[in-house]
């Protein structure tokens, strides 16, 4: 096994509450919820984080994005969304698996 927790939801290997897949993404609920929707999407491929991005992921990264308001749609989220990527240890990352946070739903908090 990987010793990356989100390639391992990805092979399979790790559980999770996988909601949606397909061939370039898997998006799983996140296991510490902080808001009634909370899922996180994570591609196949193992990227780190923002800083690893190179041309060749431009494509990939875009659709991650435009997934979101569907996943939102589908989660009943109709008043709309916040999306958060933590990049490096200093912005909060935990998780070196590069993936969106979508959360979404009453008292999400303002900032
Ligand atoms: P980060 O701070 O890296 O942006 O976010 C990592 C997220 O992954 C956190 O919100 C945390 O709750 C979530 N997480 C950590 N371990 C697991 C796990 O084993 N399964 C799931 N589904 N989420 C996890
Ligand atoms: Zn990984």
């Amino acid at each position: 096994m990987s010793d990356c927790l989100f390639c391992g939801i990805v092979a399979g290997e790790v559980p999770a509450e996988v909601v949606y897949e397909d061939g370039q993404v898997v998006v799983f609920k996140d296991i510490n919820p902080k808001a009634r929707v909370h899922l996180l999407t994570v591609p196949r491929i193992h990227l780190a984080s923002l800083e690893d991005l190179e041309s060749q992921h431009d494509e990939l990264v875009g659709y991650m994005i435009r997934l979101q308001s569907r996943l939102a749609r589908e989660q009943g989220l109709e008043q709309g969304f916040r999306t958060i990527i933590n990049t490096g240890r200093g912005g909060g990352q935990v998780i070196f698996h590069l993936h969106i946070h979508l959360l979404g739903g009453p008292k999400l908090s303002t900032f």
